[in-house]
């Protein structure tokens, strides 16, 4: 069991806002978080993902738990279509076309300002969990033809875990 909401789910098509007083409430927030990703087990975790339109996100790149506040894309660079998966679309995964490298900056939960960029996991990583502060779920960031056969395969059979 975990607390993380699935397509479906009107948060994770809300733009989120952002962050003002990185409080006590911000800090378990994060902590929260970073127990769920690793729990589900995901490499990130957006706030929509369990109902909360903050913009705030948490990931491991495989460098241990990192807390985004605040994240603004600053640079991006090539492009690369790379496998990959949402923990709001458990069970699959699809060919997604993303820039190759990231960087973004943003407040860490001590609120420094905090840059984090790289290539690999961590630039589609970043890309990702950005898109879900906006609203932006997997299934946009498909070629209309994948987007189509993606919500056909939903609807038939659903996710694992799914009460019939
Ligand atoms: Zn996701």
């Amino acid at each position: 069991m975990n607390d993380i909401v699935v397509f479906g789910h009107p948060s994770l098509t809300s733009k989120s806002e952002n962050i003002i007083n990185i409080d006590d409430y911000v800090v378990n927030l994060s902590k929260k978080m970073i127990d769920i990703m690793y729990a589900a087990p995901g490499v990130g975790l957006a706030a929509p993902q369990i109902g909360i339109n903050k913009n705030i996100f948490v990931f491991d790149a495989g460098d241990g738990p990192k807390v985004a506040i605040n994240p603004k894309l600053v640079k991006t660079e090539g492009s690369i279509v790379f496998m990959e998966g949402c923990l709001s679309l458990p069970g699959y995964y699809w060919d997604i076309e993303r820039h190759e490298y990231a960087k973004i900056q943003c407040l860490n939960e001590n609120g420094d300002e905090t840059i984090y960029e790289g290539d690999e996991l961590m630039g589609r990583v970043l890309q990702h969990e950005l898109d879900h502060l906006k609203g932006k779920l997997l299934l946009k960031s498909m070629t209309r033809k994948q987007r189509k056969e993606a919500l056909k395969e939903i609807s038939i059979k659903g996710f694992p875990g799914d009460k019939i």
